[in-house]
């Protein structure tokens, strides 16, 4: 990657400039992230502007850092399949549905959200008594009050879920969705994925095991047996060893 740095006082045509070399090198043929730079708080209402004139001028990534936060803004939607890559923290918190199994805690305003329970739900967040809730096949839900926030914050802790895979891949005979539900159920437990129980990565430094999770696992063996796979002596099946020196 080639980086080029425009600066000068505000008003001076930077931004005006880096649309126009930017659909300059998108027309031939470039990919370009544009990256705006700034030493004060970033102003939403300002630099998201910028950033949407870079994205409509081809850029395939623009980022705005400013004091204490940086935005990444991509022209596409990616799915969590795909993020949960790159995020490597103790939770996630979604607001909104992305169709990617996990538990689900359902929201309910004065008049409607019940006919929205699926087999992920666990718990349903709305009025104190919810009449609702007296059904049969809903009485597993747990009921929390509007503001309810300690019992809420319960529920995470105790409910949250690491990820399966996500991509259905059918080797356990169904799906990530049909096994989330049974791991939440006490069903099934992350064993019977066949795609996390391979334990096929393990990872060592300086002699010391690293504990990894099995997501991360899962992910290292996928992307290096894709590699690897196309090499003369490499066999589809076999132990495989990489060794690598991080000291230079
Ligand atoms: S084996 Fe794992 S990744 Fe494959 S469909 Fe089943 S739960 Fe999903």
């Amino acid at each position: 990657m080639k980086l080029i740095e425009f600066f000068g006082p505000s008003n001076s045509g930077k931004t005006v400039a880096l649309v126009k070399m930017t659909k300059r090198l998108r027309k031939n043929g470039y990919s370009v992230a544009t990256l705006k730079s700034t030493p004060h708080v970033l102003n939403y209402e300002k630099d998201s502007k910028d950033s949407v004139k870079y994205l409509e001028a081809g850029s395939n990534l623009s980022i705005a850092v400013g004091k204490g936060e940086t935005i990444l803004h991509l022209p596409r939607r990616v799915d969590l399949i795909e993020l949960l890559k790159h995020l490597n923290y103790d939770f996630l918190l979604v607001e909104g549905e992305t169709g990617f199994p996990m538990p689900k805690v359902l929201f309910l305003n004065e008049k409607e959200g019940m006919e929205r329970v699926d087999d992920l739900t666990i718990a349903v967040v709305g009025k104190e008594k919810n009449p609702n809730l007296k059904a049969k096949r809903f009485q597993t839900l747990k009921n929390i009050g509007a503001e309810d926030y300690d019992t809420l914050y319960d529920v995470v802790i105790s409910h949250a879920m690491p990820p399966l895979p996500g991509d259905d891949c059918g080797h356990c005979g169904s799906d990530c969705t049909s096994m989330m539900v049974g791991i939440i159920r006490g069903e099934k437990t992350y064993k019977n994925c066949v795609k996390l129980s391979k334990k096929a990565v393990r990872v060592e430094f300086d002699g010391e095991v690293v504990p990894i999770l099995p997501f991360i696992s899962s992910i290292i063996e996928d992307v290096n047996a894709g590699i690897l796979r196309n090499l003369k002596g490499v066999k589809k099946q076999g132990h495989v060893k990489i060794e690598f020196d991080l000291r230079n």
